[in-house]
């Protein structure tokens, strides 16, 4: 999608930290990490939020999700992590392309701001 930053880092038109790629999805850096560990996973494909997801998407949440538990155990994220989807504008989403924040190896706090 033009115009998306998200899709523009996807197509590597903007750089990235970037920690894992495939076709289908790719996982980079955090720009501004609020934990030791903080990565975001996003769709290749242009998905406004966890808001327009369906059915259809169902192996692509698993792969997104299987590939965050693979990460976080080549990252040593032993003590547990958190994934994080905001949507819209109550649930603090700034990019309007869907993408998982992965945070680890500080203790979080419950429930959040
Ligand atoms: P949101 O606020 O939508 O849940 O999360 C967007 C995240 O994207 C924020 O944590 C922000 O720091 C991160 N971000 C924004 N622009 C960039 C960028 O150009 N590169 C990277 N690596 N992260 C970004
Ligand atoms: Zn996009």
């Amino acid at each position: 999608m033009e115009d998306c930053l998200f899709c523009k880092i996807a197509a590597g038109q903007i750089p990235s930290n970037k920690l894992y790629e495939d076709d289908r999805l790719l996982a980079f850096y955090d720009i501004d990490p609020q934990a030791p560990v903080h990565f975001l996973v996003i769709p290749k494909q242009h998905i406004a939020s966890a808001a327009a997801l369906t059915e259809a998407d169902a192996d692509l949440l698993g792969h997104v999700f299987a590939t965050i538990a693979s990460l976080c155990a080549k990252l040593g994220c032993d003590g547990g992590y958190r994934v994080v989807t905001n949507v819209g504008e109550d649930g603090g989403q700034s990019v309007p392309h869907l993408h998982f924040h992965v945070l680890a190896k500080r203790s979080l706090a419950w429930p959040p701001g």
